[in-house]
């Protein structure tokens, strides 16, 4: 029988591409990851290219790849989506988005958003005085909005309010009753006429793992009592007039199309009551929460959601339209704030291999002369018994040996070299047990085994730090989608694990992204001596950059901003270094002048390998703190 050779389409279903890369992402007959940065697949570049070039002018793994395209592409499609829905309801308002900066603050990824948003009048969110800063100072549409959501302070006002009376749109959502008074302290004081929104507490909620944003608990928003107080004290100022938006956020990453649909009818709701009660709203802003299908399930699985941008922006028109039809007020214009959907898509984390933690001894094999104690060649019996048939009470029988083992090597009773066989007899059982398990025939595993199967894997070590490069896997079990970039033509051939190179234990990946459920383990190729084995990180854009941290001193990786091209061909904008080992001292507070000298200066006499210390470390303080991969 012919055995099917291994093909890029095989790879395809495998990792799930189709899925959860949306078009942006491909494999190509070379087997090497593709990005299509505008979903065309006509337009593509190859993602080991890429690598390689950057390698040759020296610029190494870990990397994180931006892809602007990707970014400008996003943010049409959403814009889009809400146009094309209002088409088809013939709804009498528009849509007017703004991205929050908080998603992702990076100085390129903000000005590509603008860019591409320029003609929607796309505008900013900030929720804090560094983010409304960098929202000030973007080239935005006239007509665009800034829109400062979170809790604020009289300066932050103060800023809001002078850029206003600049002429800027900027808009001032109310979160708490104790805002008020200071808007209108300082707007008296600035004479400038505020533009304000009131945050509503939905009672509605989001789902998966950001729930607690809304509902009754949230940490922000005004309650019905406080809404209509507000309303009150805004009239009583003569001030009613500026009160132009009411504004929900029922959390992000919603999983289920339905919980937008219940806060869309709630929300619009008490839109037409303020409306009625003579509160001049012109925008009804529906916060953030468009998902990312992470794993490409289409469920409502925490990584995943069950709807698609068009849906999302058809049921938010739909449902406003039909509320305000039953309550006879004009439809407001639509914000929202979408984060996630737009930043997520456009960042690549690529990572190199750079060992295998062979947990089972592969290697080894023992032979008995005969002569061994006596637990050796109990172990070595059910190693040589081991079957199909029997092999749950013969693995028993195996834990029960490796224990005595352990307890007569602590006796004293055992020489190293008896320990060390006892061991590898064992990973023997284990490794037997393995091939048991991954016969077809064996329909049923036992629960109990579940778990070894999942400690037999390889364990592959990745150049990369888990904390800095994706936080949410570590913090929330966020599933995010991993590849390798190349090899895609042959057949993987092991089932591993990912370890990155921090100390800490919990720096690794054993969870994986798949269809049905959630892997233990995903497929890879093993390594092969003296050549690179890439793998990359997808879906990072959207919060890992700026909640990623320097555990161990690990800093941000170096990155490179691509442009693709007609005929395969892609330019590397620019690349950014990633933090020196410099950088990541001087934020805990060394001076790296006085590292640098500190081991020679207590020596009276100078030694060479004190002055050969000091031009290492002269050496490498500029550089980035990963390992080099080039000594390999
Ligand atoms: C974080 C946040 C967003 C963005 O949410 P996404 O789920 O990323 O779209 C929008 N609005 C507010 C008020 C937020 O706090």
């Amino acid at each position: 029988m012919a055995i099917k050779n291994f093909t890029v389409q095989d790879a395809m279903s495998m990792y799930g591409v189709k899925e959860w890369g949306y078009g942006f992402f491909g494999v190509n007959s070379k087997g090497h990851l593709v990005v299509h940065p505008t979903r065309d697949e006509n337009l593509s570049c190859d993602v080991f290219d890429i690598v390689q070039h950057l390698r040759k002018k020296g610029v190494d793994t870990p990397l994180i790849l931006r892809f602007p395209q990707i970014l400008a592409a996003r943010v049409t499609e959403l814009n889009e989506a809400f146009h094309k829905a209002m088409r088809e309801y013939d709804y009498a308002g528009s849509y007017q988005g703004v991205y929050p900066v908080k998603t992702n603050q990076i100085k390129e990824v903000v000005d590509q958003v603008v860019k591409a948003g320029y003609k929607y009048r796309y505008g900013l969110e900030a929720g804090s005085k560094p983010e409304l800063m960098i929202a000030l100072s973007m080239n935005l549409h006239p007509d665009a909005l800034v829109t400062c959501n979170g809790y604020k302070d009289e300066t932050f006002m103060r800023m809001a309010l002078l850029a206003r009376k600049a002429g800027r749109n900027v808009l001032i959502t109310v979160e708490k009753m104790t805002e008020l008074p200071m808007i209108l302290k300082v707007a008296r004081e600035l004479k400038v006429e505020p533009l304000l929104g009131l945050r509503f507490k939905l009672n509605a909620m989001g789902s998966g793992k950001w729930e607690s944003s809304a509902g009754d608990h949230s940490k922000f928003g005004l309650n019905t009592q406080e809404l209509l107080e507000a309303v009150e004290t805004l009239e009583k100022k003569g001030l009613l007039d500026s009160v132009v938006e009411l504004h929900f956020h029922i959390g992000s990453q919603i999983t289920d199309i339905r919980r937008v649909k219940t806060a869309m009818k709630e929300a619009t709701r008490m839109y037409a009551k303020l409306y009625k009660r003579g509160v001049p709203l012109k925008y009804l802003n529906v916060g953030g929460g468009l998902g990312v299908d992470y794993d490409g399930s289409r469920t409502t699985f925490s990584s995943s959601m069950n709807y698609t941008i068009d849906e999302y922006a058809s049921d938010v028109v739909y449902t406003t339209q039909d509320v305000c039809a039953q309550e006879q007020v004009p439809v407001p214009n639509l914000l929202s704030e979408s984060g996630r959907a737009i930043a997520a898509f456009h960042e690549v984390v690529v990572v190199d291999i750079i060992g295998l933690i062979d947990t089972t001894h592969t290697k080894y094999r023992v032979e008995l002369t005969g002569n061994e104690p006596q637990v050796l060649k109990e172990l070595a019996y059910t190693r040589d018994n081991l079957s199909v048939k029997n092999f749950a009470e013969m693995y028993h029988d195996a834990i029960t040996q490796k224990d005595e083992l352990i307890t007569l090597f602590n006796l004293g009773y055992l020489s190293l070299d008896d320990r060390a066989k006892g061991e590898i007899l064992f990973w023997e059982v284990c490794r037997k047990l393995s091939k048991i398990f991954s016969y077809k025939s064996l329909k049923y595993i036992p629960e109990e085994f579940q778990d070894l199967s999942k400690s037999l894997a390889d364990k592959l070590i990745a150049n990369f730090s888990l904390f800095q490069s994706m936080p949410d896997h570590w913090a929330i079990d966020q599933l995010f989608p991993v590849m390798p970039i190349h090899r895609l033509k042959e057949k993987p051939t092991i089932s591993a694990t990912l370890c990155d190179i921090t100390c800490d234990s919990d720096g690794k990946m054993e969870k994986f992204i798949d269809l049905k459920d959630v892997r233990d383990e995903i497929s890879l190729h093993e390594p092969k001596g003296g050549e690179p084995y890439y793998l990359a990180f997808f879906l990072t854009g959207a919060y890992q950059d700026i909640l990623g941290m320097r555990h161990n001193l690990f800093g941000a990786p170096t990155e490179a901003h691509v442009v693709v091209n007609e005929d395969e061909d892609f330019k590397v904008q620019q690349i950014i270094p990633g933090d020196t080992m410099d950088h990541v001292l001087r934020s805990v507070h060394y001076d790296p002048d006085e590292l640098v000298e500190g081991p020679t200066r207590r020596r009276q006499n100078k030694s060479d390998a004190g002055e050969a210390l000091k031009a290492l470390l002269t050496q490498q303080r500029s550089l980035p703190t990963y390992l080099d991969t080039n000594e390999r």
